[in-house]
């Protein structure tokens, strides 16, 4: 029989993508979203993917009884956790509205896992936790830096909580074992493009301003910063194609699955290895798809890291996953996405 894995906030950008992963590898999915942060299109561009319905599940996971009924009502082996707030801006202005939901609703993930004989719980790092790097590329062993923002705190706060939890429950009933990807810039779409990201009002991250730049949503990108101390001078990132970074938790969960963690926590760069400055990916942007952006340099953006990419290495030799779409593959998905919910 197929194992079942529970994607939390299984309708958004990333969840939609790991779900459609997920069932290529013949998982069956269990999708859980309280639609706080998004609409239907991704959960049904997903079934239009495969072919096929699957359970969805309309739940807030802060609200402990109906986490709780969840993991009663579906034989659960593994949980990969998405469920989650991520606007750095907005974090630190109603920090206790991030801190209540983002701790809230993992732990009441973690207690329901574990008094349910779900063993297996994967979450959703981030990179952000490395802060501003002393040396590049980022190795799971970099010490990680204080978070800049609320966000940013909960994502350490929740790789902290995971620890624990995997410690304390070691041998138990109730073991847990944990995965914690740390995802570095996740973009473009899925190749069909009946998924993407479907930012709400602004968008705060880059490529999703620049399609809808491109498409004539808003009328100028603004690059943040040209005098920082990089090759061009705008800042590094590691961007990485969203289908790739999907793959990566099939791998991660079919060890978890398989029995082959030798930690009872595991930490992995989610990375491709390879710095892109904004205006390296701006030019890749313009060239790839045969248009011109309107862009203008403007003062750095405050919280913004210089340069930092991963060393992949650990999920490459340990999970066996590398990155494989390249820069401009991606930006193509982007931009057929973009085109795609502008109905063009
Ligand atoms: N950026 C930019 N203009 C924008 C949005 C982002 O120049 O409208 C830059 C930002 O300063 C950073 C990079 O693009 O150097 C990636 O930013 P993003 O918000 O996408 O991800 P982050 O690395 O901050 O998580």
């Amino acid at each position: 029989m197929a194992k079942c894995v529970l994607v939390s906030g299984g309708a958004g950008f990333i969840g939609s993508h790991v779900t459609v992963e997920l069932i290529e590898a013949g998982y069956d999915v269990v999708v859980a979203d309280n639609m706080s942060n998004c609409d239907m299109t991704c959960f049904e561009g997903v079934q239009k993917i495969i072919g096929r319905k699957l359970p969805f599940e309309k739940v807030d996971f802060c609200d402990a009884v109906a986490t709780d009924k969840l993991f009663s009502d579906y034989k659960i082996d593994a949980v990969i956790h998405f469920a989650a707030f991520k606007a750095v801006g907005e974090s630190v202005e109603k920090p206790v509205r991030y801190y209540k939901n983002n701790l809230g609703s993992f732990l009441n993930v973690l207690e329901a896992a574990s008094a349910h004989g779900c063993h297996n719980v994967l979450f959703s790092s981030s990179a952000t936790v490395y802060g501003e790097p002393d040396k590049v590329p980022v190795t799971e062993e970099t010490p990680r830096k204080p978070a800049t923002s609320p966000y940013g705190a909960t994502k350490q706060m929740c790789e902290d909580i995971l620890n624990d939890v995997v410690k304390a429950t070691a041998g138990t009933e109730g073991e847990i074992r944990g995965i914690l990807l740390r995802y570095f810039n996740p973009i473009g779409a899925h190749p069909s493009a009946l998924i993407g990201e479907l930012p709400r009002g602004v968008p705060n991250n880059l490529v999703p301003f620049i399609t809808q730049t491109a498409i004539g949503k808003r009328a100028c990108l603004s690059i943040f910063g040209d005098d920082y101390p990089t090759p061009d001078g705008t800042c590094q990132r590691d961007y990485i194609d969203i289908v790739d970074l999907a793959q990566a938790h099939v791998y991660a969960v079919r060890r978890m699955l398989d029995g082959k963690m030798e930690k009872g926590c595991e930490v992995y760069n989610i990375g491709t290895g390879r710095p892109v400055s904004v205006l390296e990916l701006v030019n890749a942007f313009e060239k790839v798809n045969g248009l011109k952006l309107n862009y203008k340099f403007a003062p750095r953006r405050a919280g913004d890291v210089t340069a930092i990419w991963a060393d992949p290495s650990l999920a490459n030799k340990v999970l066996g996953w590398t990155a494989k779409r390249s820069v401009e593959d991606t930006l193509a998905s982007a931009w057929a996405w973009e085109k795609h919910i502008a109905g063009k």
